[in-house]
């Protein structure tokens, strides 16, 4: 009796070690196992500030690079890049290699640096991470840390599940996106270890869901393509002299002011990308009074009255549309009682990717329609890069996992009429989409600005839905 309760006793403790030791295998192929583990790498990512000029990049990276050793990573597999002339703005690189050679990689992309914050502007400390009321504060707590820290937690995953992923899995966390001071990781990564960076295609910020005011999610937004930045100095000079005598129709500000006129009348013609066509016809049914204009646009039979209606409705929509180039700065003249001898003024374009800007420059030199108004780049191009298009292969996925988790809710492709690190990948022949199944709230979150903010449901869906989509594109 005594030894036979005993043998139960033992049997029922093997089968309580083997049920363990199952569900700890099995575990991490729940999309949502290994919270604790998630929530403990997300605090430490959000705790290490990564601002620039006071934080480090590349102490964040080697932290998150110490979670993928510590799953069994070797250690040539996850690097800490780092141009020794910004020591504190490196990058983290990782794979975990697919069985099949020939298939193009997937690389997950994420930014590891966060806009600055002051402690005495916040409510809470913006570099310790607060759980309140259903909401992560902290610093990058949305921007960009929640994305990085989901991706960092699914290669830790992977590795440890024994996942045997078909296509190559890459993990870039880089810096330098939030401030033109700081060095670019990607750019930089671009040209000195592409080899870390090239893949099929790329998963990146830009994308991800809304939510109305009280939580409930409407659209899923998956980005595909930018606007490119470019800024066009515009110089009209003249001979000057005394302000009592002019010569007719000889003036530097008048010249320059009929060429910004002409330049603001101007629209640039409609150039329609994937990803905007794709915007149109799917949010047509969410604005009733420019419904019929959308849907036509996105069945690709638009008339220009259809374009004028939507462009008319809402500027976001006119720049989804077209380039555009509006006057934004202008200086010029000497004196109150003299003929200006130079003016100059900033051309500000967003322009649709595929279009070079030695086009737009040809137009707008065109349409300010005077020789005297010369019309030149003010900083070097950005690279030119075409709008990825959106093929079954990466919207399927997203769709199928989509409609699983947040049944109902539409997906809107969209052209981002801002930028993010996605313009130097896509220039490189990446295409890059931003898709992050992150749901945020109508009022922005604080990103970039004070008391920043994530719901916490929706960054451990997030989590849930980017790992299960990695999986997707890569099992
Ligand atoms: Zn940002």
């Amino acid at each position: 009796m005594k030894a036979a309760r005993r043998s139960a006793h033992l049997s029922a403790t093997i089968a309580a070690l083997l049920a363990g030791a199952m569900s700890a295998h099995a575990a991490p192929t729940d999309p949502r196992g290994g919270e604790p583990a998630f929530r403990a790498l997300y605090k430490e990512l959000v705790e290490t500030d990564s601002s620039w000029p006071d934080g480090s990049c590349t102490l964040a990276a080697e932290r998150m690079g110490a979670h993928l050793k510590a799953a069994g990573y070797p250690a040539a597999d996850v690097q800490v890049l780092v141009d020794p002339a910004h020591p504190k703005e490196g990058s983290l690189t990782a794979i975990l290699r697919g069985s099949d050679a020939k298939l193009p990689a997937v690389l997950l992309l994420a930014r590891i640096d966060v806009v600055a914050a002051k402690r005495s502007d916040w409510t809470r400390d913006p570099f310790t991470l607060v759980e309140e009321n259903g909401y992560f504060y902290g610093r990058g707590t949305s921007d960009d840390k929640a994305m990085a820290a989901a991706f960092t937690d699914a290669m830790v995953r992977f590795r440890q599940e024994g996942y045997k992923p078909k296509r190559t899995v890459k993990l870039a966390l880089t810096c330098g996106e939030e401030t033109e001071k700081a060095l670019n990781g990607v750019s930089w990564l671009l040209k000195n270890h592409p080899e870390t960076l090239q893949a099929g295609w790329a998963l990146n910020e830009g994308g991800g869901g809304s939510l109305d005011e009280a939580g409930k999610p409407v659209s899923q937004g998956v980005q595909a393509g930018e606007k490119v930045y470019q800024d066009f100095t515009f110089t009209a000079t003249a001979p000057g002299g005394h302000s009592s005598r002019q010569a007719p129709h000889v003036n530097a500000i008048g010249w320059m002011a009929e060429a910004l006129a002409r330049v603001n009348a101007y629209d640039f013609p409609v150039d329609l990308t994937p990803a905007a066509r794709a915007y149109f016809g799917a949010s047509a049914p969410l604005y009733p009074n420019t419904r019929a204009a959308m849907a036509a646009i996105g069945s690709g039979k638009a008339t220009a009255a259809d374009y004028a209606t939507v462009s008319a409705a809402n500027p976001s929509w006119n720049a989804t549309l077209r380039t555009t180039c509006i006057p934004t700065m202008i200086s010029g003249g000497h004196a109150t009682n003299a003929q200006p001898q130079s003016v100059t003024a900033n051309v500000n374009c967003r322009i649709i990717p595929g279009e070079s800007v030695e086009s737009i420059q040809t137009m707008l030199a065109a349409v300010a329609g005077n020789p005297k108004v010369t019309v030149a780049l003010a900083d070097p191009p950005q690279p030119k890069s075409s709008a990825p298009p959106l093929t079954p292969q990466i919207m399927a996925p997203i769709e199928a996992l989509s409609k699983e988790m947040w049944p109902g809710v539409p997906i809107i492709p969209r052209l981002s009429t801002g930028a993010t690190d996605g313009r130097f990948t896509n220039a490189a022949g990446i295409p890059t989409y931003g898709v992050s199944g992150l749901f945020s709230d109508p009022d922005g979150q604080g990103v970039h600005g004070l008391n920043e903010r994530i719901r916490v449901t929706s960054l451990m869906d997030g989590r849930a839905f980017l790992y299960r989509l990695v999986k997707a594109y890569t099992g």
